[in-house]
């Protein structure tokens, strides 16, 4: 799983492995990029000592801060300003300049998979997809030629 050492991934001693089911290591993000290639990595949210992925997300009725575990297949998140329901698609874009994160794939809920880039380069090779609908944790890791679903991901 060296490969996944580049590029704005690595793999990282589990912090908590009691929390997320006694794993020794998880893939963390640890660069990822809006399509403007603005950081959306912020290091005043932490999440067990790991900085966490910045989004402004956008509901039917209000915009607000959300911050992700960089932890992939964590669900722990923060809404700072806007309440999230349950199964509701949402609009994510840039907080600084508030470019909609791209869509690029159907997920299998009816969502749709947003790219954050893991290179400054919007490239789409190098990405980690999340999926737009609020608590469904679908997702995936590309890294190269390799792409590997979150499920997958439990097998590391
Ligand atoms: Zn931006
Ligand atoms: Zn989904």
């Amino acid at each position: 799983m060296e490969r996944f050492d580049k590029k704005g991934m690595m793999i990282y001693p589990s912090p908590l492995r009691k929390i997320i089911r006694d794993k020794e290591k998880v893939l963390v993000v640890k660069e990822c990029y809006c399509p403007q290639g603005h950081s959306l990595i912020n290091p005043r949210a932490i999440f067990n000592g790991l900085a966490g992925i910045d989004l402004k997300v956008h509901t039917n009725e209000k915009a607000g801060r959300v911050v992700l575990s960089p932890m992939v297949g964590d669900k722990s998140r923060i809404a700072l300003d806007v309440d999230l329901q349950s199964g509701e698609q949402v609009k994510i874009t840039c907080p600084q300049c508030d470019t909609p994160l791209p869509l690029y794939a159907a997920c299998q809920c009816g969502g749709e998979l947003i790219a954050l880039f893991t290179t400054p380069e919007k490239d789409y090779a190098h990405c980690v997809g999340i999926c737009n609908r609020v608590d469904c944790f679908n997702g995936e890791v590309k890294s190269g030629g390799d792409m590997m679903s979150f499920s997958m991901l439990e097998a590391l």
